[in-house]
């Protein structure tokens, strides 16, 4: 097996169980490594460390094993089963209103560089580097004896999350897909496996619909980034008077419009509108109750958190400017590289912007089916506040 030796210091954070191994703390590597390729990580002084798939990019090694081990079909099998496991114990697979959810979260479930979606059936994969694309067969065959006639399909979708010079076939890669729709805490979603941002739908924001459907009652609602309308319908279950969704692609409102017209036919209450989210803030005469501020990650790597920062502080002080008195903005960040302290300090600078007295209701995260590894800070991506605004 191929190996790499990471220069002087470089071993610190991999003692602590840390996935990922940086380009620039590799001092040698032991030949010509492939992408893809299964290696061993050793520190300064040939000290086994981990093993994990290499790739030439920013992140070098993804480390799936710290126990120098067989990577057998045995080994990934017992992953991918302690994953699922998780999900039973967590009661998922039995839900009667819900039944979509992560099945495999990558490094939160110790594989990194696979995402594994649950859609009452259906499994979307999403690979996050080459080595998982190439073990995918492994990985299908696992999924089905372990879900055995739960499983109907198997649909890869990772041509848009691996590097451009792979050759990635999307599509349905076993079975045969019944049905488009899910269900999320009793509403219905449509799922565009093909086309659909991330692997169809955001399963990562569950916990934080149903929470923020708690507060919406006789409440006018105001979803920006709504996508396929999920806090909208949830706005609607929680019996807001009024919902405005908005989002910048004209498809994201067409879904939107569906889903709503499938959960609430015939309802006045909803209007969606194709529009730039800052735009509409900016030109609107409308105040509302609730605004929900869901954006897409302004910082996609560590070089440029300061301008996100900038953006969410930009985007929460127009937000908190349309909210009425003692209404509530529920805002998001699902930036790795934005910390949890970075966001919360936007948000602050721009209510103190606005001059409002704002209070903290719940801070969030994402959903327990995307756990956090503890040992690797970036997979808690998704971070939420639900503030009062007097
Ligand atoms: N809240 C959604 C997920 C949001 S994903 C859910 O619960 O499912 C982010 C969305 O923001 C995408 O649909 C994207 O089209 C939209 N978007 C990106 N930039 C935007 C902008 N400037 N104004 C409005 N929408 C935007």
């Amino acid at each position: 097996m191929n190996h790499i030796i990471l220069k002087s210091g470089k071993d610190k954070d991999i003692r602590k169980f840390y996935p990922w191994v940086f380009s620039g703390s590799i001092k040698k590597t032991s030949g010509t490594i492939n992408e893809g390729e299964i290696i061993t990580v050793y520190d300064n002084k040939s000290e086994y460390l981990g093993t994990g798939f290499y790739q030439s990019s920013p992140i070098a090694v993804r480390i799936f094993s710290f126990t120098d081990e067989k990577i057998s079909e045995t080994f990934w099998f017992d992953r991918i089963k302690r994953a699922i496991n998780y999900r039973t114990q967590l009661g998922l697979f039995n839900l009667s209103s819900t039944n979509c959810f992560r099945l495999i979260h990558s490094e939160g479930d110790f594989l990194p560089g696979l995402i594994a979606d649950w859609y009452n059936g259906n499994i979307v994969l999403q690979m996050h580097s080459i080595g998982m694309y190439k073990n995918k067969e492994i990985i299908c065959s696992i999924l089905q004896t372990i879900l055995g006639e739960k499983l109907q399909a198997i649909i890869m979708k990772s041509s848009a999350t691996l590097p451009k010079n792979i050759e990635v076939e999307d599509g349905i890669i076993w079975g045969k897909i019944h049905g488009n729709q899910v269900q999320e805490n009793g509403n219905t979603f449509i799922i565009d496996w093909e086309k659909g941002q991330k692997t169809g739908f955001f399963l990562d924001q569950r916990d934080n619909r149903e929470l923020i459907s708690k507060y919406v009652a006789h409440k006018s609602v105001l979803n920006t980034f709504c996508y396929t309308g999920g806090f909208s319908a949830y706005a609607l279950q929680g019996n807001a008077s009024r919902v405005v969704s908005v989002d910048s692609s004209a498809r994201a409102i067409d879904l939107t419009q569906e889903t709503i017209s499938l959960n609430y036919p015939g309802t006045q209450k909803h209007t969606a509108l194709v529009a730039d989210a800052f735009e509409y803030l900016d030109t609107t005469e409308d105040t509302f109750d609730v605004i929900i501020l869901d954006p897409p990650a302004f910082a996609k790597h560590a070089q440029v958190v300061s301008n996100a920062l900038n953006g969410y502080k930009k985007l929460n002080k127009k937000a908190i400017e349309r909210i009425n008195p003692g209404g509530i903005l529920c805002t998001f960040s699902c930036s790795q590289a934005v910390s949890k302290e970075q966001f919360k300090r936007s948000v602050l600078e721009a209510s103190a912007k606005t001059g409002r007295k704002v209070r903290i209701m719940h801070q969030m995260s994402q959903s327990t089916c995307h756990p956090v590894n503890l040992y690797h800070p970036e997979s808690e991506y998704l971070k939420g506040l639900i503030i009062y605004v007097e």
